[in-house]
């Protein structure tokens, strides 16, 4: 036999350990030192209470032979009809209309980053932006396909646009970014589609920040871009509007307009999800279906109205110091420009030593990253303005 030697072909992943094993020797020898990480990419708050009301129902559900619930329901590849219904009204709200059929529930986006691409030949070429959320690289990395990339930096915003010299495939477009924290306004990602569909190309367009963005000219979907209904799967995800991170729930659009070769990509990834995936379970599902319910979407919005407050602290920290940076206004990410032409680890030693802080190099997200670092705000706001007056001492000049 021959394992797949792709796998061969991946680069370690030194980021986040590199980090884990550099701060635990720092407290190790500095046990009196109270570290603050600013680096969690995870949530922290509890799920809102009408989810776990729905949850504690759908838990009494199985336990009664009347409403007990083995696999999900074929009709919508397992997911149930009032999760579909909605997220049908979800994005109602932002203006789009979706099919039920064009809905597929997952069990959170990074799955379905790696597993969309069981319906595309391994011939195409894949645009992913640099800096890049490592999935989209590593999961083509492990299917043999050729990557090419999309400079991001300061000159863009973080934002790259289209290039029609540059013949692309599968587009990746992440927005409200993931590790920078930009966010394509609805015009930049017009030129986006308009250069997909004249490739023929298919855009994955991950929307796991979406909930964060609130400035109305900026996109929430790409089908808020007409045509992308043409040319776009979206990836979207409970974690970070929900909490969901350890739950697990996500959704999928691939709409039945999108057709590649002459084939609905809407029915092969039915098919796919047919025969590899048995569904999200019945408890999680009902838990999701209740974040976009009128009282969900309140409760979930004051947990992140808590994490945008400390994206602004952390901003408003940033703009004192007169430090260059991209996001956290429509994202919990801010990824800043290290001060003094200090590279990513270099900031990371001085923050963790002089300020006991840590956050992310972004020289860990691609070569565009050098020179840059991610701060989260997902951390107490206790921590995070603990930290920021901390960054204030150790920055000014
Ligand atoms: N996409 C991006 C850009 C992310 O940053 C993350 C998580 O950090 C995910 C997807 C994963 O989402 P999920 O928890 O739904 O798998």
């Amino acid at each position: 036999m021959k394992i797949n030697e792709n796998f061969l072909n991946l680069k370690d992943s030194y980021l986040f350990a590199t980090v884990g094993r550099k701060t635990a020797e720092y407290k190790k020898n500095h046990p009196d030192k109270d570290v603050i990480r600013l680096s969690i990419g995870d949530v922290t708050l509890p799920l809102a209470p009408v989810v776990i009301e729905a949850m504690h129902k759908a838990v009494e559900d199985m336990s009664r032979k009347e409403t007990f619930k083995g696999y999900g329901p074929d009709q919508y590849c397992y997911g149930y009809e009032c999760l579909i219904d909605s997220i049908r009204g979800s994005y109602a709200r932002k203006g789009v209309t979706l099919r039920p059929e064009e809905i597929f529930i997952s069990d959170g986006a990074k799955s379905d980053c790696g597993n969309i691409l069981d319906i595309f030949s391994v011939d195409n070429v894949v645009l992913v932006p640099d800096p890049v959320y490592p999935v989209y690289v590593d999961t083509n990395v492990m299917a043999g396909r050729k990557i090419i990339y999309a400079d991001a930096n300061e000159a863009n915003g973080f934002l790259p646009m289209p290039d029609m010299s540059v013949d692309a495939d599968i587009i990746y477009i992440c927005s409200p970014n993931n590790p920078t924290g930009a966010a394509y306004s609805k015009e930049q990602l017009r030129a986006w589609v308009d250069y997909a569909l004249k490739k023929d190309a298919v855009i994955l367009y991950d929307a796991a920040y979406e909930f964060f963005v609130t400035d109305g000219n900026l996109a929430r979907s790409i089908y808020q871009v007409e045509g992308a209904e043409k040319c776009a799967i979206e990836l979207c995800s409970y974690s970070k509007t929900a909490g969901f991170t350890g739950v697990r729930c996500g959704y999928t659009i691939v709409p039945t307009e999108l057709v590649r070769g002459g084939v609905s990509l809407n029915k092969l990834w039915a098919r796919r999800q047919s025969t590899k995936f048995n569904g999200v379970s019945y408890i999680t599902q009902m838990g999701a279906a209740a974040v976009f319910s009128e009282e969900g979407e309140k409760q979930c919005r004051e947990n992140l109205a808590y994490y945008q407050k400390n994206a602004k602290t952390i901003a408003d920290c940033l703009d004192g110091l007169g430090i260059w940076y991209t996001g956290g206004k429509n994202s919990p990410y801010i990824w800043l420009k290290c001060p003094d032409g200090m590279d990513s680890w270099a900031f990371f030693d001085k923050l963790l030593e002089e300020a006991n802080v840590v956050g992310t190099p972004g020289s860990g997200f691609g070569r565009n990253g050098e020179g840059y670092f991610r701060l989260t705000a997902f951390g107490s706001a206790e921590a995070t303005e603990e930290a920021c007056r901390r960054i204030r001492e150790v920055l000014k000049k």
